[in-house]
């Protein structure tokens, strides 16, 4: 899997919400560790540590990651030790945490106010004994990651291209941010009119909005584009309950109804919770008769956690 450019599938879904015209971008489909951004995203970081002959993987996320998955699998394949540092404080057995066991990555659990430092010191002690390790934040951020999606980005406007249409909105969940951040990127460089709206699912404005802005103006400079950014990111805090990894039944039945009806599967972390906050969105601010694309950035394992309460209801 080294390919920079995708293409994933784009379909059309049932939803008709306000008379509205739904697709979907199925970067879950991406053939590699059950797909989804992380995939995306890894492929450019692996391509780096490999340019700087680094020999141990160092990353941060919880047992939900799906991140962490796929940089387990990615350094599994080379043979490349790879350390997580995990928070105590989300740290349940999932899919994803036993398929990071399978792949044999190591942990450290600390809190997560001590993230920082303890990856600052595993860092030192890895470089101590003789390595050289490369660090990829947690969730794949940084100006790698935005690429990923500015790539992606361009494989919606190929799209668009063919089928001699354009979206006029482009919805996906928003996390750590590089991904919403890519897309702007992309946006800003192809001058095209999409409105990108990122659901958060754990981080609240105004400093969620602002890790994006600053990954775009990063990512921007970086590629050395002189393109005035001002602060026009749509990243909707408005959705995410009570933060990271909270759901409701609300979100259990968009994933039960979208399931049955188109076959895809959404999780109540990551993109079913962004789907259902795209449905409100779309009520709350009566949008109608648009064409709205919304991206799957994967996170398959997920569902199959949930499943048990997406078939009998919230605490089964
Ligand atoms: C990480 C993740 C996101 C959020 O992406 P960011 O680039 O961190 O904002 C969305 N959906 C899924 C399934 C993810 O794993």
């Amino acid at each position: 899997m080294d390919e920079e450019f995708l293409y994933t599938p784009i379909q059309k879904l049932k939803e008709h919400l306000n008379d509205n015209c739904f697709f979907i971008k199925r970067d879950d489909l991406i053939p590699f560790s059950f797909g989804g951004n992380k995939v995306r995203k890894s492929i450019l970081f692996f391509r780096e540590l490999e340019k700087q002959e680094a020999d141990y993987v160092v990353t941060y996320g919880s047992s939900s990651s799906n991140h962490c998955r796929v940089i387990a699998n990615m350094a599994a394949i080379r043979k490349i030790p790879c350390l997580i540092i995990s928070p105590l404080e989300n740290n349940n057995m999932t899919m994803n945490k036993m398929m990071m066991t399978l792949f044999g990555a190591e942990f450290i659990y600390c809190h997560v106010t001590e993230v920082s430092k303890t990856i600052e010191n595993s860092l030192n002690i890895l470089r101590r004994k003789g390595w050289n390790p490369y660090f990829i934040e947690g969730g794949g951020h940084g100006n790698t990651g935005t690429q990923a999606y500015v790539n992606a980005f361009e494989e919606i406007l190929k799209y668009e291209q063919d089928h001699e249409m354009q979206f006029n909105y482009i919805f996906h969940t928003s996390g750590t941010g590089s991904t919403q951040a890519g897309l702007i990127c992309g946006k800003k460089i192809n001058q095209t009119k999409h409105k990108i709206i990122g659901i958060s699912n754990a981080r609240r404005n105004p400093g969620g909005k602002q890790v994006i802005q600053d990954s775009v103006n990063s990512y921007l400079q970086k590629n050395g584009y002189i393109i005035e950014s001002k602060n026009d990111v749509d990243f909707i805090d408005d959705y995410i309950l009570g933060g990271y990894g909270d759901y409701n039944t609300e979100i259990l039945n968009v994933i039960k109804s979208v399931f049955i009806k188109d076959g895809i599967p959404l999780d109540p972390i990551y993109t079913g919770k962004g789907y259902a906050g795209m449905l409100r969105y779309i009520q709350d601010n009566n949008i109608q008769n648009q064409d709205i694309l919304f991206i799957h950035t994967g996170g398959t394992p997920l569902f199959s956690d949930a499943l048990e309460e997406i078939v009998n209801g919230k605490g089964n």
